[in-house]
């Protein structure tokens, strides 16, 4: 069995992380994604939903794909979340399976900064997603990876191969995957909810109600005299 695991903050969960773990999923032939929200993110603090409500959102979100799967593993844990322990806990609950680790470029350049990065790069296969205004070439300055310059630049250019694959120095490997990478962030998300601009096809149409029912990220509902 392969799965694939996306962790996240997911605040809030958009189109961007949907359709790369479609893609993913479908690339790879994963048997499923288990989505993971992040409980208590160490490296985030700023305007973050309580982990119940975005643990909601990515239930709803990803409630349509028979694929996905959402866990409260870190979202249930008390303290911090650290990937490495929900790595372990998971690798005790499918101890046969092949693991791969979903995460953009950018979440992959920040390894170092995790809790026992060098543990967590030998636990798991990693899926290194595109993303724009980040390149597969900067994936050259990660000191996980076996890889040249040049094979990583390749990845950046369209019309090659739509993924590739490269050791990494822990002995797993790293799949990286080009997909349809689309420029949607969460940040902008929040930020254009704080501005009162639209947020239609950003996310789907039910996290957006959830989040003005919710009142969450100081959004603006929209609401005038006319109402
Ligand atoms: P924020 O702007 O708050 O950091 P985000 O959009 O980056 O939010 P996260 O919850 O931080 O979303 O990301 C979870 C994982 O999904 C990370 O590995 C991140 O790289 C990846 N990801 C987020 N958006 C995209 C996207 N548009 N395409 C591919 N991967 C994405
Ligand atoms: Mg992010």
């Amino acid at each position: 069995m392969k799965i694939g695991v996306f962790g996240g903050t997911f605040n809030p969960i958009h189109y961007g992380h949907l359709r790369a773990a479609e893609e993913a999923r479908e690339m790879l032939e994963l048997d499923k994604v288990l989505f993971i929200p992040a409980g208590n993110p160490p490296l985030k603090s700023h305007n973050i939903a309580d982990a119940e409500k975005r643990f909601q959102m990515v239930t709803i979100a990803t409630a349509g794909n028979e694929f996905f799967e959402v866990l409260d593993i870190e979202c249930s844990r008390t303290g911090k979340s650290y990937i490495v322990e929900t790595l372990e806990e998971l690798l005790g609950r499918y101890p046969h399976a092949g693991l791969y680790f979903l995460l953009g470029i950018d979440a992959f350049l920040d390894i170092p900064n995790w809790c026992r990065p060098d543990q967590v790069i030998s636990m798991v296969d990693f899926v290194i997603l595109a993303r724009p205004g980040h390149f597969f070439r900067d994936l050259q300055a990660s000191p996980y990876l076996h890889a040249d310059k040049a094979a990583l630049a390749l990845m950046d250019n369209s019309g090659i191969a739509d993924h590739a694959k490269v050791d990494m120095k822990s002995g797993k490997k790293a799949i990286l995957m080009r997909g349809m990478s689309l420029a949607i962030s969460s940040t902008d998300i929040r930020n254009r909810l704080q501005t009162g601009r639209s947020t239609k096809y950003l996310l789907p149409e039910q996290i957006e109600s959830f989040i003005i029912s919710n009142s969450l990220y100081g959004a603006l509902n929209g609401v005038n005299e006319c109402q």
